[in-house]
């Protein structure tokens, strides 16, 4: 029987400490069930090391998380997640049905036919040995695995990186389909930002194992404004826009300033706005790891719609 949770997942405090320091800090956060969630930061931001601690591949040193209301140290959670790990990992001597026949055997909720359509929309023979596919093909033999255990949530780890431009389109695509078709929550790692404003309509951002922003795109992106003008002051950025407004990213480009930030208000009539891409906003909160973060309500553990009990 599923949990009634609404929420997919739940962090609270959660942080991972390593020898060298804290590779996850204080991380608090929720993502409500059936989003696609982009998991973005630069590299050794702590991604890993939080699809890690969803997995429990990764101890927590501090805080809980749960996954569908159940806490991930209870064995149950298991059978309701799917992970794809970067590398993939698959058995190369095993053919392509072999490797689903495995599937099958270990998951109680194998959805056979989901996994051969998957299989076979890409013409993927399944008498191949998955040592002699190509890496669209191999990803796409990951995705049948992880989409048959019919997973409540998915978590990819930089699942696109290694393919080809076509082969990244049509599997966003095919990752997209089978999501909305079966209610799948989705959380996935990755540095392609464009494909990323495309499929996604969540984003939980780490910088310096810290979390920068959480919330719906389309709450998060329409709260940032591109702002240039001419410049001033000391550094070229208006002393106005620093006062009020928050600045996350300014520049000067000879004569001119540009900037992102969140208003506060109304913006200067002397100075030209422009609505940011998601990819915009990503990379100026990318640049700027020391600028204030933004958790939308939702995003909050304490935010609306706590009803569920
Ligand atoms: P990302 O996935 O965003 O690139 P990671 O989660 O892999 O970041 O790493 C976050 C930080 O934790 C990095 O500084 C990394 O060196 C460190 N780290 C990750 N795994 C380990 C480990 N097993 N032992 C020690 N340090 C680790």
């Amino acid at each position: 029987m599923s949990d009634p949770s609404p929420w997919a997942i739940e962090a609270e405090g959660l942080g991972k400490k390593y020898r060298g320091g804290w590779a996850l800090r204080d991380c608090s956060f929720r993502l409500p069930a059936g989003h696609i969630c982009a998991l973005v930061g630069p590299n050794g931001a702590g991604k890993s090391t939080f699809l890690g601690t969803a997995t429990r591949l990764v101890q927590p040193t501090t805080g809980t998380l749960k996954l569908f209301g159940v806490p991930v140290s209870d064995p149950a959670v298991l059978e309701r997640i799917a992970f794809l790990a970067q590398d993939k990992p698959l058995y190369p001597r095993f053919t392509v049905a072999e490797t689903l026949r495995l599937g099958r055997e270990l998951n109680p909720r194998w959805d056979q036919a989901l996994a051969e359509r998957i299989v076979r929309s890409g013409n993927v023979p399944f008498t191949a040995r998955i040592g002699t596919l190509s890496g669209g093909q191999r990803t796409r033999v990951a995705f049948a695995l992880a989409f048959g255990k019919r997973p409540e949530l998915l978590l990819l780890d930089e699942p696109m990186s290694d393919l080809d431009p076509l082969a990244r389109h049509e599997l966003s695509g095919l990752l997209m389909a089978e999501a909305a078709e079966h209610g799948t929550t989705v959380l996935m790692s990755s540095h392609m930002l464009s494909e990323m404003e495309v499929m996604c309509d969540y984003l939980l951002v780490l910088a310096e194992g810290r979390l920068r922003m959480a919330g719906q795109t389309e709450e998060l992106v329409p709260a940032h404004l591109l702002v240039t003008g001419v410049a001033e002051g000391d550094d070229g950025v208006p002393e106005e826009l620093r006062r009020r407004h928050t600045v996350i990213e300014a520049r000067i480009t000879g004569r001119q300033f540009s900037a992102l930030i969140r208003p506060d208000g109304p913006v200067s009539d002397g100075w030209e706005t422009l609505a940011p891409s998601m990819e915009e906003v990503l990379l100026g909160y990318l640049r700027s790891p020391d600028a204030p973060g933004l958790i939308a309500d939702e995003a909050r553990l304490d935010g609306p719609g706590e009803a569920a009990a």
